[in-house]
């Protein structure tokens, strides 16, 4: 039975990874023991720590300037970790969403944050770029994908200072010249592996001059030192986001995903644009190839299209519990079957119901 998986995260990822990484948990590599029971510290998860970092910059074209972190305490941590690690004084941010704006929150508890636009007036439904960064700030914080409100950065600004992206719902998904950037965090559970680790991707010069008192889980330069394993890190996935990242390269690495997602998002705008009883609220310019957010236009009608996705085996197509409406998470690993499936059945609604 297939199963449409368009939940927003944890959520959907390749069939084949899943499949390696089930078995893995009876058999790991054929030692008869479980991925679960091996030590952190055998040369078997070492193996895999250092073929993720390699694969990481190899999709991703960076060199040995970045260093490659698997920490745990997902994208909220690095909410902390970000100023705790950079802020002197001031850190300007981007306040573009839900989880942008939570992040601007713990960087208060640091420091000064100056907030160089906020859509929240808005509704967060657009992203401006008519902002200018001032280069005494210690550093530049922004949200590429934002995951509730379904916008994404497609531009990203030319400064002299640090730029720091949260990327946990658009991370490999498209092309980037990764090397623009001082720092990025993506949490694990959308188009890498499972909930409960997260990679940080930190460009080590930027953190020469910091020479805080920081907390050791806290520090970035720790981490570096002792390899992602200071303490227990999350083996299971770890060893799941490598096997991910083998099937990006497979798939032909991140043109050809970006180009998969395009057209994937570009059907379903499409058929929300073009069918009566659903819209999107999002400015064309912004909106995100990974969470395509819709409402129907007649909200009576809400009972009546949920009774008939759920019956198709659709799962996680409601929208956020802050927002409602519909949310349909497209990530890499969602086949572009499923949305053409989706995009029948909202045909078939608007036959039914127009
Ligand atoms: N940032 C973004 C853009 C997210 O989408 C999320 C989670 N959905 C978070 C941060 C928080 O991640 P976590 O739950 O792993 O802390």
């Amino acid at each position: 039975m297939r199963i449409h998986n368009f939940n927003a995260g944890p959520s959907v990822l390749p069939k084949k990874v899943v499949k390696k990484s089930a078995q893995s948990i009876i058999n790991f590599n054929g030692s008869g023991l479980s991925l679960l029971e091996i030590s952190h510290r055998s040369i078997d998860f070492l193996e895999i720590i250092e073929k993720a970092t390699f694969l990481i910059k190899r999709i991703m074209n960076l060199n040995d300037d970045y260093a490659i972190l698997f920490l745990q305490g997902g994208a909220t941590l690095q909410f902390s970790m970000v100023p705790y690690n950079l802020m002197n004084q001031t850190a300007a941010y981007l306040d573009t969403g839900f989880w942008a704006h939570n992040a601007i929150k713990e960087a208060k508890k640091f420091g000064k944050v100056k907030v160089l636009f906020s859509g929240k007036n808005k509704n967060y439904t657009y992203i401006s770029t008519n902002y200018h960064i001032p280069c005494n700030m210690d550093y530049f914080h922004c949200t590429s994908n934002n995951t509730i409100v379904g916008t994404q950065m497609k531009i990203f600004p030319k400064t002299s200072i640090p730029i720091v992206c949260d990327m946990s719902s658009d991370i490999f998904s498209r092309t980037l010249d990764f090397c623009q950037f001082g720092l990025i965090y993506a949490s694990a559970q959308k188009n890498i592996s499972s909930a409960g680790m997260t990679i940080v991707i930190v460009k080590k010069n930027i953190l020469e001059t910091i020479r805080k008192n920081i907390p050791s889980y806290m520090d970035y330069k720790i981490h570096i030192q002792n390899n992602s394993i200071l303490n227990t890190p999350n083996v299971f996935s770890i060893y799941t986001s490598m096997l991910t990242l083998k099937w990006i390269e497979n798939k032909g690495g991140l043109s050809i995903l970006e180009k998969n997602n395009q057209k994937k998002a570009q059907l379903l705008y499409d058929e929300i644009d073009k069918n009566n009883l659903f819209e999107n609220k999002i400015h064309k310019e912004n909106r995100s190839n990974m969470n395509v957010t819709f409402f129907l236009k007649e909200k009576h009608l809400e009972k009546e299209f949920n009774k008939m996705w759920k019956k198709e085996n659709i799962v996680g197509l409601d929208g956020h519990r802050y927002l409602g409406g519909y949310r349909a998470s497209i990530y890499n690993a969602l086949p572009l079957k499923s949305i053409q499936f989706l995009i029948e059945i909202m045909k078939e609604f608007e036959r039914k119901f127009s």
